[in-house]
């Protein structure tokens, strides 16, 4: 679908969107990207949301993406006797491996691998971080804590413990299971959760085996320690915001999101920015002025997508949401500032012949006053390669595979169109001008009398710039 924005919109669907006309009202408002988000639902929800997208983009003959997000260690307490306890500051109380309910004295907490990782003066956090404790004393089978900031606590409320390496792999049981049903699917991306180094990555690098791209998403203050070895071995980024403000002070939320998104494009990689990006919208149709100004921020910094949690998996207005979002990525880039905000990141080419290609490109659709770039490839390096640039103009990737084109609906500025364009394999200039001019019509990117950039990733590396 054309879209008059290069930013990307990742939208969350759950209940409040997941069936097949909710979909393709989403799809017709602006979401790009579909997140099946694993932490909630069964397989065979996931499998008909799955299903209803493929239909889409056969319908409208173009290559939504999707995107599967794995649960993660989440970590959680046991239950209550009476589901609910209230805890006041000052309290002493007790986390154990006892699975019997808990009362105001103790609760279970069913993760050995915490216990070890503690020691005393360990802060741990639940409920969000609303409530706040410091472990006095611990052993391998208990921690008995001073409740620092107290409040309701009830059944199974999630656990951090910042700056605590634990030891507990990125993929649980659950995630192992939920990650081949995805692969068996066919999503384009698999997003991690709560990854703490690289080889977290790695290890599951090594089982998607090439059949999906890897999103890390950024939530721990380790991750951020190794943010540049854990963005070397991840096909994409994800600023998890959301457990991210938990783990550290939310002041220093804005700053690592910054260097996140720097760390991206001088790296060449995708970069999500995700939650509470219209928080409000969860219950009202209108968001607040802040909400609009931190997704303008997010296009400012020349993040390639932003994303749609609760607001389109569970809230009242998903429709108007993602058209909110879309409107402003859409409107922000139009102020001239914005291009030149990011162009002022580090974007060294690096010595090579895509690089040295890109930058071409780029520079030749910038001063030919071009409408599009018309990228032939079968890479998703190359796809990156060219929109890491930022290029100030769509760029049409033209591929013969389908796997490709909907993976590379995550990049910024990019329009995939999938066809087998060259019979025969006849890579001749000539013929592949032709093409990209054809296709840049019939795509609405350009009319007559317009200029194109046509970039050869096929054979050997050319750029054509070239007029209808
Ligand atoms: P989640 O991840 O929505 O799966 O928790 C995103 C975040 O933590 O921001
Ligand atoms: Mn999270």
């Amino acid at each position: 679908m054309r879209r008059y924005r290069c930013g990307k919109i990742v939208s969350t669907i759950g209940p409040a969107s997941s069936d097949p006309e909710k979909l393709e009202g989403l799809f017709l408002r602006g979401v790009d990207v579909f997140r099946l988000n694993f932490s909630h639902g069964a397989h065979e929800g996931h499998a008909k949301v799955y299903e209803s997208i493929r239909a889409i983009g056969k319908k409208y003959n173009c290559h939504p993406t999707i995107l599967a997000d794995m649960q993660g260690p989440k970590l959680r307490v046991g239950t209550f006797e009476n589901d609910r306890i209230i805890l006041e500051t000052g309290d002493v109380f007790r986390f154990d491996l006892d699975p019997t309910p808990g009362n105001t004295r103790r609760v279970n907490l069913p993760h050995p691998e915490i216990l070890e990782a503690l020691h005393a003066g360990t802060t741990l956090l639940l409920d969000d971080g609303k409530l706040r404790f410091e472990v006095t004393e611990c052993g391998n089978d208990f921690a008995n804590v001073k409740v620092l900031v107290g409040g309701p606590l009830s059944n199974r409320k999630g656990v951090n413990v910042p700056h605590v390496k634990l030891n507990i792999p990125a993929l649980t049981e659950k995630d192992l299971k939920d990650l081949n049903f995805a692969l068996d699917l066919g999503v384009d991306w698999i997003a991690c959760s709560f990854v703490q180094t690289p080889e977290d990555v790695e290890n599951a690098k090594k089982i998607i085996n090439g059949r999906a791209g890897i999103v890390s998403k950024l939530e721990k203050p380790l991750a951020i320690e190794a943010l540049e070895p854990i963005v070397e071995v991840s096909d994409a980024i994800m600023v998890a915001r959301g457990d991210l403000g938990v783990e550290m002070n939310p002041e220093e939320v804005p700053p690592i999101q910054r260097r996140i998104i720097n760390t991206c494009h001088r790296m060449g990689r995708p970069i999500i920015v995700a939650t509470q990006m219209l928080e409000s919208m969860i219950s009202s149709p209108s968001p607040t002025r802040a909400e609009i100004s931190d997704i303008a921020t997010a296009v400012y910094c020349g993040a390639d997508a932003t994303m749609l949690s609760a607001e389109s998996a569970s809230g009242q207005y998903p429709y108007e949401a993602v058209s909110i979002m879309s409107k402003t990525v859409e409107h922000v880039e139009t102020d001239p500032f914005c291009a030149r905000r990011v162009e002022d990141d580090e974007q060294v080419p690096q010595r090579t012949t895509i690089d040295a290609i890109c930058t071409a490109a780029k520079d030749a659709a910038e001063y030919s006053c071009a409408s599009a770039i018309v990228l032939f490839t079968e890479k998703f390096e190359s796809v990156v390669r060219c929109t890491r640039l930022r290029p100030r103009v769509p760029v049409i990737l033209v591929t013969e595979s389908p796997a490709l084109a909907s993976k590379s609906g995550l990049c910024y500025g990019i329009y995939a169109v999938c066809e087998k364009t060259f019979e025969n394999k006849n890579f001749d200039t000539s013929v592949m001008t032709k093409v990209a001019k054809d296709l840049a019509k019939t795509h609405k990117f350009a009319k007559d009398g317009d200029t194109i950039v046509m970039l050869n990733d096929l054979q050997g590396h050319s750029i054509e710039i070239c007029q209808l």
